[in-house]
């Protein structure tokens, strides 16, 4: 295929790409409570509303987390009408990653990779694969280049666009270890022996096999977030605990070594570190396991049978379907606390076809299984079939990917050197 074949696909025209921006919203919000409007009407709002609160106070920022919600209410949403805030000099920036561990699954997809496509329209973004990230836990050496080269084709596919996000693998702009470094000295070991994830993650692994890295990458997170003076983050609900770190750890250096002291040190003075907040993806968006509702759909999960890999072939997919599991109730209902597995196979019918909810009760409630689990298999396949066919004719290019990479990370470092060296200087460094 011809790159610049290649490239108009990539490359949408601007009215394509706002008709999938709304599609993708009204896809989303049809998992809501709340209507498709709310995200226009009430999010952005919100957003601005709560930075110019942030100013007000001289942008000190209170240490507990605050989250956004994509689906915000409309009372929220009003009731800032009247105070409308003054633009943000730069725009908002949205950071957000995947590790290249395991096959990129529908939950990703659908929880992660499918709503970056909506934000690059909205905001400053920079989508990276965090493969320093994959090796806190054993690994396979010879399949981490492999990983990280398909999940970056894997945004492209997705329709990650390169000329509206950066899309860049993490180890390549060096700043991201370097500054981990310098934020380690000012973070103390009981933060991070307070993390869940850690507590779980090294029961897991048998503590005598556990490397310090587990212990510290939230240090590594925190330094991806702040390297680029993000406003908001992207993350699931397990991940808010390692935000709220990035936070404490940012207003510690700030105090620290900012403001004055780093007038001193011939600075400009002021925060050295944006303090960010969470952006929470719609409840909707978690996908359980396919063998067991009340599990997430998980890479590291032990079963492939209980995911969909966004790359798995259509007999795989078909097959997954007819074996996953499912209930002995008559029909088919959303919402019944005694049906997770019902309510997850209508969710992501729900989700991939961009119909509402009621178009869904309305067509799937007399379903039986057999016939349901036809249409969601046929759904599947018409939705993850052009991602495959783009995410072939990518791999099928490495200098494009490659030319992709390089252009993503020449710009992420501009922006991460600039704080880097700023944090050296405030640290009292010598200059280079
Ligand atoms: P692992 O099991 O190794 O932790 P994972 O499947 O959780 O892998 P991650 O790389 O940790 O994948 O997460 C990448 C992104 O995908 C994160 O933003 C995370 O919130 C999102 N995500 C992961 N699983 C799901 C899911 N089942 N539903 C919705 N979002 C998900
Ligand atoms: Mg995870």
């Amino acid at each position: 295929m011809s790159r610049a074949l290649l490239s108009h696909i990539l490359h949408r025209p601007p009215l394509l790409l706002a008709y999938a921006v709304l599609r993708d919203l009204a896809a989303a919000s049809a998992l809501l409570p709340s209507p498709l409007t709310l995200f226009f009407v009430g999010f952005l709002p919100v957003v601005w509303l709560r930075r110019s609160r942030g100013a007000e106070r001289g942008g000190a920022l209170p240490s507990r987390l605050r989250t956004l919600r994509l689906n915000c209410s409309v009372a929220e949403a009003t009731a800032s009408s009247d105070e409308a805030p003054a633009p943000p000099a730069r725009k908002t920036r949205v950071v957000s990653g995947v590790q290249p561990t395991g096959l990129v699954h529908l939950g990703n997809y659908l929880g992660a990779i499918k709503n970056w496509v909506s934000l690059q329209d909205l905001y400053e973004t920079l989508f990276f694969i965090v493969d320093l990230h994959a090796i806190t836990l054993p690994y396979e050496a010879p399949q981490l280049s492999k990983a990280t080269r398909s999940t970056a084709a894997i945004y492209l596919a997705c329709g990650i666009d390169s000329s509206k996000a950066s899309i860049f693998v993490q180890s390549h702009v060096r700043a991201h270890v370097e500054l981990m470094w310098l934020l380690s000295s000012s973070t103390p070991i009981g933060w991070l022996n307070r993390m869940i994830q850690f507590k779980e993650k090294s029961r897991k692994a048998g503590d005598e096999n556990v490397g310090v890295a587990l212990l510290t990458y939230p240090v590594l997170m925190a330094s991806d977030i702040l390297l680029y003076q993000s406003d908001l983050v992207p993350v699931g609900e397990d991940q808010t605990q390692h935000l709220e770190l990035t936070r404490e750890i940012a207003e510690r250096v700030n105090n620290l070594y900012g403001g004055r002291k780093w007038k001193k040190m011939g600075g400009r003075g002021g925060s050295l570190f944006k303090v960010p907040e969470a952006l929470i993806p719609p409840a909707g968006a978690r996908v359980m396991s396919l063998t067991d509702g009340l599990s997430k759909m998980s890479k590291s999960a032990p079963s492939d049978q209980s995911r969909i890999n966004l790359l798995d072939p259509k007999d795989v997919i078909m097959n997954k379907i007819k074996r996953c599991k499912t209930d002995s109730f008559p029909g088919l209902e959303f919402d019944n606390p005694e049906r997770p597995e019902c309510n997850n196979l209508l969710s992501i019918y729900q989700i991939i076809t961009g119909k509402t909810k009621e178009e869904v009760i309305r067509e799937c409630e007399n379903m039986n299984w057999g016939s349901f689990k036809i249409t969601l298999t046929d759904a599947l396949i018409d939705h993850l079939q052009p991602i495959q066919v783009r995410y072939e004719e990518i791999m099928s290019d490495p200098g494009y990917l490659d030319g992709v990479l390089l252009e993503g990370s020449g710009k992420a470092a501009e922006i991460a050197d600039i704080t880097l060296n700023n944090v050296y200087q405030a640290m009292g460094f010598l200059r280079r």
